[in-house]
């Protein structure tokens, strides 16, 4: 989709169908199946369905389309197709273009689930993975051969928010023909462009910053027409992985606010990370847009802003760490991230359990990393919630 107009215009309005009804907001076609006008109009559609034109809600919704086309246009994706999660994104995604031989490369710094369909699904149906510290580009370098089918990364990863050089990435990926796959969640597709930083396939979990307010679950794979439609509307269709047209409706509805929302959240969080950052109860503060970051310049030529997502090592490790978490007043403990609610995890015990300590360590999750994200509550609200709860530790 070309963009007609700016940002949150577009965000507002772009995809809308209207009835005959005229209705202003979005409407929700709460329909599983269409109804043709004469056998022969049902025998044309099966041959060739029309961009205005469905069959049967799994292929395809007038309410799923709208978001499809507004968040297409938002990412600059020529098409988009949208999924009952973020999981079932990034599973079509990997798994609809790949076959028993092929080869891929990925970042090994990954959400649970992402690395429990690379590592154990994709490596059972016979392709074969490796891994490499996403963000040293020689190891990307040393990993690609002339049968690599595609590259698999977290723009930032999850929860220490490394950077990985998408543009170098993308240039050794391209050089033996491999597509680059990458999952743009706790970038924000407000803060990074990364088609335009030369990655192929951008996939979101709807469910965190799109949706914002913790009520639905949903996923979104964007790229080239041919992709979406060939390659990856095929497997999902027909194994189910379609966003329902309800969540569709609601994450229309998140897009609307979505630049807003994102701005404000990341403004917080940077003046949060710099409040926190040399605070006597702390080992780290883990954010790519302070100036000490090691990730800073990249983060910087990639990023618009440093995303709404922080990290902090608290001295003293598990005990310490639930210490802290357990004295916040306005942040509330949960897996999730990207809510218009201010939101912690600690993730050695929680979304990283289920790794050994080894992979904890090479991961850099320690027992006193607490996981921030930054909601849109008041920013002064939010730090002295946070340095209060640290005088607790
Ligand atoms: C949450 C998340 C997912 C999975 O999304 P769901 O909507 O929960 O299925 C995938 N990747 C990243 C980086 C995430 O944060």
């Amino acid at each position: 989709m070309t963009q007609k107009w700016n940002t949150r215009t577009g965000l507002v309005h772009d995809g809308i169908r209207r009835s005959q009804y005229s209705e202003l907001s979005e409407g929700i076609f709460l329909t599983q199946g269409f109804a043709y006008d004469s056998a022969e109009q049902a025998e044309a559609r099966f041959i060739e369905c029309g961009p205005d034109e469905f069959i049967y809600a799994r292929y395809g919704n007038p309410t799923v389309r709208m978001f499809e086309e507004r968040i297409a246009s938002l990412e600059g994706s020529e098409d988009a197709f949208a999924t009952a999660s973020g999981m079932a994104a990034v599973n079509g995604a990997l798994v609809s273009g790949l076959k028993a031989g092929d080869h891929i490369v990925s970042a090994k710094a990954l959400f649970g689930s992402c690395l429990y369909i690379v590592e154990d699904i994709l490596q059972r149906y016979g392709v074969e993975v490796t891994f490499v510290d996403g963000t040293n580009l020689d190891e990307w370098r040393a990993a690609v051969r002339p049968d690599t089918k595609l590259v698999f990364l977290e723009a930032l990863s999850n929860p220490t928010l490394e950077v990985i050089d998408i543009r170098g990435v993308s240039e050794i990926a391209h050089a033996v023909g491999a597509i680059v796959v990458v999952d743009n969640v706790f970038a924000t597709p407000i803060f990074q462009r990364s088609l335009d930083l030369g990655a192929d396939v951008i996939v979101y979990s709807a469910t965190k910053h799109i949706d914002g307010q913790g009520r639905c679950l949903g996923g979104v794979v964007c790229g080239t027409r041919d992709f979406i439609r060939k390659t990856l509307e095929p497997y999902l269709k027909h194994t189910g992985g379609s966003m329902s047209p309800f969540n569709a409706w609601v994450m229309l509805k998140g897009m609307e606010t979505l630049d807003l929302r994102c701005r404000a959240q990341a403004a917080s969080a940077q003046a949060i990370a710099e409040a926190l950052q040399g605070h006597a109860k702390l080992d780290r503060v883990l954010f790519p847009f302070l100036k000490d970051s090691p990730y800073f310049e990249l983060a910087q030529s990639q990023m618009e802003k440093g995303g709404t997502v922080l990290s902090i090592d608290v001295k003293g490790g598990k005990d310490a760490a639930f210490r802290f978490v357990n004295a916040l007043e306005i942040f509330t403990i949960t897996n999730n991230l990207g809510d218009a609610k201010s939101l912690v995890t600690h993730p050695a015990t929680t979304t990283h359990q289920r790794l050994t300590e080894d992979q904890r360590a090479d991961l850099g999750i320690t027992d006193g990393l607490v996981r921030i994200s930054v909601g849109i509550e008041d920013t002064d609200d939010l730090i002295s919630d946070l340095l209060g709860a640290l005088n607790a530790v």
